[in-house]
């Protein structure tokens, strides 16, 4: 039986661990749930999974989500705010934590999961692209595992079980291209947020189904492979591949290339994050290639995506740019989704404020939590006062 706990539990990767946790009741226990403000599912989940503890992120909402248990016997203990959420992170009853938080939030929570010895099955992909350099390094003290849970990351884990050490030559992260990957170039400045959130293959968090329209969900995705395997940028390619079929590939030193194919459904990638090293048996579908009939894959172009180039220099340049530019898209994704800028406002704002930024090298998590609130200022400010060249 494995003890888990899931930080964003009302969130899409965290309702469909809450599936996978109802269908294994033999194989996984919940002994921590933490939504920020959705304090209704959080209190439906909490008297379906009683957890042990569990953490509302607004403060005020405490009282709320305590007169929704009332009556609940045993009451778990309920805490709030970022203490909260990270006491949760580091209760001593789970073994393993799956971070299904949106955003650097997830930051401060994973460190704290670290830090009290946990596994750490990761989904939010801005904590490792914002604290790469302090994540990483704890992660080897504290001598935890970081499990992917991001499909495409989750897919090259799977590939490179047995492969020796030193034999990986690169990787290729598969994009579906997003909700304009049929649109010409030319059209994206008429893009509106209804057609920005119709991504083609898979149901998410808005957040996530933005940056997969901009591509910058690959951008972030290359730079978390680059702390989750630790390759150089030259070594991470992306491939643009419609289906999402082949969650990614694997090249190796003797051109042998190994990939992972799946249904474009989480519950795949977030299962085996939560049984790795086992192999659960479930009753989905099998994939089905007949059916499928062909599988295609072209190069991504980087004149309709400029936020992927974005990320690779912010990852090569490395130290605190890659958080400034997390931190400035999700403000900037934030901004669009309040329909305050345009969708290619999303690419030009980062740019500008990436070009501002006086880059740290080797940052302390103080630098990192202080050039991301930097970051989503800048975004604001110029969204504000200068909303006539932003929105050129
Ligand atoms: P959602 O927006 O669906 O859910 C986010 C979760 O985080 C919710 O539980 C939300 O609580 C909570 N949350 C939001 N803001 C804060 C905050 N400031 N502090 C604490 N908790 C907060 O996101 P997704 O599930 O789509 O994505 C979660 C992470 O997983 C992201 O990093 C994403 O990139 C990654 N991911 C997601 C995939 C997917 O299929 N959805 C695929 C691969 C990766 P509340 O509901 O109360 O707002
Ligand atoms: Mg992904």
């Amino acid at each position: 039986m494995q003890a888990i706990t899931l930080l964003g539990s009302t969130g899409s990767i965290g309702t469909q661990t809450l599936d996978l946790v109802a269908q294994y009741p033999e194989r996984f226990r919940v002994v921590g749930l933490t939504s920020y403000s959705n304090v209704t599912l959080l209190a439906e989940q909490v008297r379906r999974f009683r957890p042990q503890i569990v953490a509302i992120g607004r403060e005020e909402l405490l009282p709320e989500l305590r007169s929704l248990l009332t009556g609940m016997r045993p009451l778990p203990e309920l805490v709030a705010g970022t203490e909260g959420l990270c006491q949760v992170a580091a209760h001593p009853a789970a073994q393993r934590v799956v971070t299904g938080i949106v955003g650097c939030a997830g930051l401060l929570p994973t460190l704290a999961a670290i830090r009290a010895g946990k596994d750490i099955a990761l989904a939010n992909k801005e904590t490792l692209v914002a604290g790469g350099p302090v994540v990483l390094p704890l992660v080897r003290e504290y001598g935890v595992k970081l499990i992917p849970v991001d499909s495409e990351h989750s897919a090259i884990f799977q590939c490179l079980q047995g492969v020796p050490p030193g034999s990986l030559r690169r990787i290729w992260l598969t994009a579906s291209g997003g909700a304009f990957r049929d649109w010409p170039v030319e059209k994206l400045n008429q893009a509106t947020l209804a057609d920005a959130l119709k991504h083609p293959n898979w149901v998410m968090g808005r957040k996530i189904t933005i940056d997969s329209a901009t591509l910058m969900n690959k951008g972030l995705e290359v730079i978390e492979a680059h702390w989750l395997f630790g390759l150089d940028y030259d070594r991470i390619e992306v491939l643009i591949h419609p289906q999402s079929i082949v969650h990614s590939l694997i090249e190796l030193a003797d051109t042998s290339v190994l990939a992972q194919l799946g249904w474009p459904d989480m519950h795949l990638p977030i299962l085996y994050g939560l049984s790795w090293p086992e192999r659960l048996a479930t009753p989905w579908d099998p994939l089905d290639l007949v059916k499928l009939g062909s599988l295609t894959f072209k190069a991504p172009d980087h004149r309709k995506y400029p936020c992927l180039q974005l990320a690779y220099a912010a990852g090569q340049a490395g130290g605190t740019l890659p958080a400034v530019l997390n931190a400035a898209n999700e403000a900037a994704v934030a901004l669009f989704l309040q329909e305050r800028i345009r969708f290619l406002d999303i690419p030009r704002l980062l740019e500008q404020v990436c070009e501002r930024h006086q880059v740290i090298p080797a940052p302390s998590l103080e630098d990192i939590l202080e050039v991301d609130a930097w970051a989503r200022q800048q975004v604001e400010l110029l969204a504000q006062q200068a909303p006539a060249q932003v929105l050129a």
